[in-house]
């Protein structure tokens, strides 16, 4: 990952010394600040809630609440979309002055219209959602035009200075030579590429289209295939991440790594699964049962693969084998060859269906709370 060096220095000195601490630390902030979206893509399990609870927002102070109590390098801002939150360009630069690095997550939609709000800054980046080339990310989203106005944006965002990524999340029946395609076209932009596949939310409208492990496997062995085993192309994700998409890694997640803060509290256990919701970071992390879930314990968690479940375990080998690493780095992703076993996934436990229970809480909270509360702002 191509970040400015005063960013990797502060992060990889970070990183090491809660390693050497032995203790479970977070590295990226997950912060949904809201759940109100100006879009509504199939495959999203964040905005299937009643308007009460999509009206809620966490305000300015709760955000920088949020990054000192978990004391995370970086923290990526997502949603919903965020660019709706009309505190945002406050809170960017609040994390920002903290000397936070900042990824914000966004569908483009507003950009042109937001972008100076922002400033440029070695602690700042745009990503923006493009789940593949014009014909894949417009039916994705299910609003056609999307694909330009993203790649616009993309255009817009550089000529003023900013640093610009985009975050790809890769469905079922994708096509390996298109996706390559469209790898090369961000290559030829100069855009580093956020990968990671998507995963079948409770939530989301469409779960017949989200990839299973061994799909997943075989399919990035492919894609991989087409460009010189990854090294082609510029990803954030770290080289272990991506040797673990092509099957050559058993790992288990690190659920805490990427610990997500949303309107409703800290979610348990984790950024996709939400079994339930605690006031404070240091709750989140002294009373998720973590033995519960993962790989093999849960069935929510049998085709996960994604990139803020197990990116933290990738972080964690690459610092434990710093030369398996550097090979990967080097050589590039096997995509021939056996692949390392996987978990079994037979005995997991059966998945428990929270989530009416839980907005019936949220929505009693918002009318015990007169429509203000603590925990969040209440806007029209
Ligand atoms: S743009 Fe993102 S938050 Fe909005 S509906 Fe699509 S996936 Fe969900
Ligand atoms: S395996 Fe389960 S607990 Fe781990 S990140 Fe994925 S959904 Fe979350």
């Amino acid at each position: 990952m191509t970040l400015p060096l005063p960013v990797v220095a502060r992060i990889g000195a970070y990183a090491l010394k809660k390693h050497i601490s032995g203790a479970k630390y977070p590295m990226v902030l997950m912060l949904e600040p809201l759940l109100r979206c100006n879009l509504a893509c199939p495959g999203c399990g964040k905005i299937d809630y009643p308007d009460p609870i999509l009206n809620r927002r966490l305000s300015y102070q709760q955000c920088m609440d949020a990054i000192d109590e978990c004391g995370a390098p970086a923290v990526s801002i997502a949603g919903g979309e965020p660019l709706l939150h009309k505190e945002m360009p406050k809170i960017v630069k609040g994390y920002i002055a903290k000397k936070k690095f900042v990824i914000l997550c966004t569908n483009a939609l507003l950009m042109k219209k937001k972008i100076d709000d922002y400033a440029p800054s070695q602690f700042f980046t745009w990503s923006i959602h493009l789940d593949g080339d014009r014909q894949m990310h417009d039916h994705a989203v299910d609003q056609t035009g999307t694909y330009d106005v993203a790649i616009e944006a993309i255009e817009l965002a550089k000529a003023k200075g900013f640093r610009v990524q985009v975050n790809c999340t890769v469905f079922d029946g994708a096509d390996p030579d298109r996706l390559a395609g469209f790898f090369d076209e961000m290559e030829k932009r100069g855009v580093e590429i956020t990968l990671s596949p998507g995963y079948a939310y409770e939530r989301a409208a469409d779960k017949e289209h989200f990839l299973t492990r061994d799909r997943t496997k075989t399919f990035f062995r492919e894609v991989f295939k087409k460009g010189n085993g990854a090294k082609k192309w510029k990803f954030t994700n770290s080289p272990l991440f991506l040797d673990f998409l092509a099957g050559n890694q058993t790992y288990e997640c690190t659920p805490w790594s990427m610990p997500l803060r949303t309107v409703f509290g800290w979610q348990k256990p984790c950024y996709l699964v939400g079994e339930g919701y605690v006031d404070s970071f240091k709750e989140l992390m002294e009373d998720t049962e973590w033995d519960d879930y993962g790989v093999g314990k849960y069935e929510k968690c049998s085709n996960c693969m994604v990139h803020c479940g197990f990116e933290g375990t990738a972080a964690t080998d690459a610092i434990r084998h710093p030369l398996k690493m550097f090979n990967v780095n080097r050589r590039g992703v096997r995509t021939e060859g056996p692949m390392a076993p996987d978990i079994d996934i037979s005995h997991a436990r059966r998945a428990e269906d929270v989530h009416e229970v839980q907005v019936e809480k949220e929505l009693a909270k918002i009318v015990a709370d007169g429509g203000g509360g603590k925990r969040v702002q209440q806007v029209a």
